[in-house]
């Protein structure tokens, strides 16, 4: 061995330990607290409100102008809050978000009415079979009050991980290198003059298939600070390639595919889930690693000095890891799916779609239903269902978020770390 190549080996076997991390798909996850409920409560005095915990966490305050926002800072939790949370406000809240927040930190962020402040904060353990509970009471202040104390807290990665999504320019937040956001690619199937599969009774199924990725696009940026790209938001129809590249140039630590079937058998029903085949996909990263710089898949690494067999030894490992991660999201997805709407008879499938073959972003084709079913087709057009399912699915994502994240933590984060 070279001194040249002694590094690279290193790498490879660092890159074949992260590799077994990630296969250990059934350990469980670092146990988090869950948060349960939330409400806001209108009183004479102040507005309160409460969180429930299944345990007590250390938190922080702070607060935001321009809008009036006071923020709740926590390690990560596991959210588990009604659909309904924070959509309404009480008394001086006008509304509230939550969520996750880069890799060890979750947040609760209260939009004012009015400016105010937090009079009193408090958590009371779990006792009598109550969980734990987080309580903030806040008052009403003056402007100038409220100003004084506003601003981000002194550790000074805050602000540009608090950017909203559309203030982040597409791509530029690299995930694992300190801004910690997670970037959903979401791909609605078909567009333009491709209409896909169609129903029985007329139902295109680009046309549903999008107004259930605007529905899950809504439903991840309400549930915190997810950084959602669509791939296509329009009846614009785009090439599988076209979409698969567009999900690595946004740099996409999640695709998801949306689609919806049809057969011949009208009394099939279900959704199901499809990763890419085993057979599939090598030819396709063979054609990667010709067209497009090597390096720029391998966590930019570079491999402009090694040769090709070294290549496509880290191609391979990169792609093992996807496929990991990718089995391990629609394996997530299966109960969620089959709780909202059912689930195809083996409904854990692989096939060779072209774009679910992006070699560094874990990607999963969900196909939602049967337009050829009249139940399925007549659910794909309810907005009730399409939200149920938003929230299945969004679920999943937040499972396995918290999975990645804590693989991450253990510091086992291999290939996908772009
Ligand atoms: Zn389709």
């Amino acid at each position: 061995m070279t001194t040249e190549r002694r590094p690279i080996m290193q790498l490879l076997v660092a890159l074949a330990l992260a590799a077994c991390v990630c296969l250990g798909v059934s350990a469980p996850a670092m146990a988090e607290p869950v948060a349960t409920d939330a409400r806001l409560g209108e009183h004479p005095e102040h507005t309160r409100f409460v969180l429930d915990l299944t345990e007590p966490v250390e938190y922080r305050l702070f607060s935001l102008a321009d809008p009036y926002r006071i923020v709740l800072e926590m390690p990560a939790v596991s959210w588990r809050l009604s659909k309904q949370a924070g959509l309404s406000g009480a008394g001086l809240v006008r509304s509230y978000r939550y969520g996750l927040f880069g890799h060890s930190r979750s947040r609760v962020v209260l939009e004012l009415n009015d400016p105010a402040k937090v009079q009193a904060d408090f958590i009371m353990p779990p006792e009598d079979g109550k969980p734990a509970r987080l309580v903030l009471d806040l008052v009403p202040v003056s402007k100038a009050e409220f100003l004084e104390t506003a601003g981000w807290p002194d550790d000074g990665n805050a602000p540009a991980a608090e950017a909203k999504p559309e203030e982040v320019p597409e791509g530029s937040a690299p995930v694992g290198q300190g801004d910690g956001r997670f970037i959903i690619a979401l791909d609605a199937g078909h567009g333009g003059p491709d209409p896909g599969a169609t129903g029985a009774g007329g139902t295109l199924e680009k046309e549903v298939v999008l107004k259930a990725t605007l529905a899950l696009r809504d439903e991840l940026e309400r549930r915190g600070d997810y950084t959602v790209v669509l791939i296509r938001e329009d009846d614009t129809f785009l090439n599988k390639k076209d979409r698969v590249r567009a999900a690595r140039a946004a740099r996409a630590d999640l695709f998801i595919s949306l689609h919806a079937d049809t057969i011949s058998n009208s009394a099939i029903h279900g959704a199901s889930v499809y990763t890419l085949s085993e057979s599939a996909s090598d030819a396709e990263a063979a054609e990667l690693a010709e067209s497009e710089n090597a390096s720029d898949i391998i966590a930019g690494v570079d491999l402009s000095g090694e040769g090709d067999d070294v290549n496509s030894i880290l191609i391979d490992l990169a792609q093992r890891e996807t496929k990991n991660r990718s089995t391990i999201f629609a394996q997530l997805l299966l109960p969620e799916l089959d709780a909202q709407t059912g689930l195809l008879a083996q409904p854990l499938r692989s096939a060779g779609f072209r774009v679910l073959k992006a070699p560094d972003v874990p990607s999963v084709l969900i196909e939602l239903g049967f337009l050829s079913n009249p139940t399925d087709e007549a659910r794909l057009l309810s907005d009730d269902w399409r939200e149920g399912m938003a929230a299945a699915i969004a679920n999943a994502v937040d499972t396995y978020y918290a999975r990645m994240s804590s693989v991450a933590q253990s510091g086992g984060e291999g290939l996908t770390a772009h």
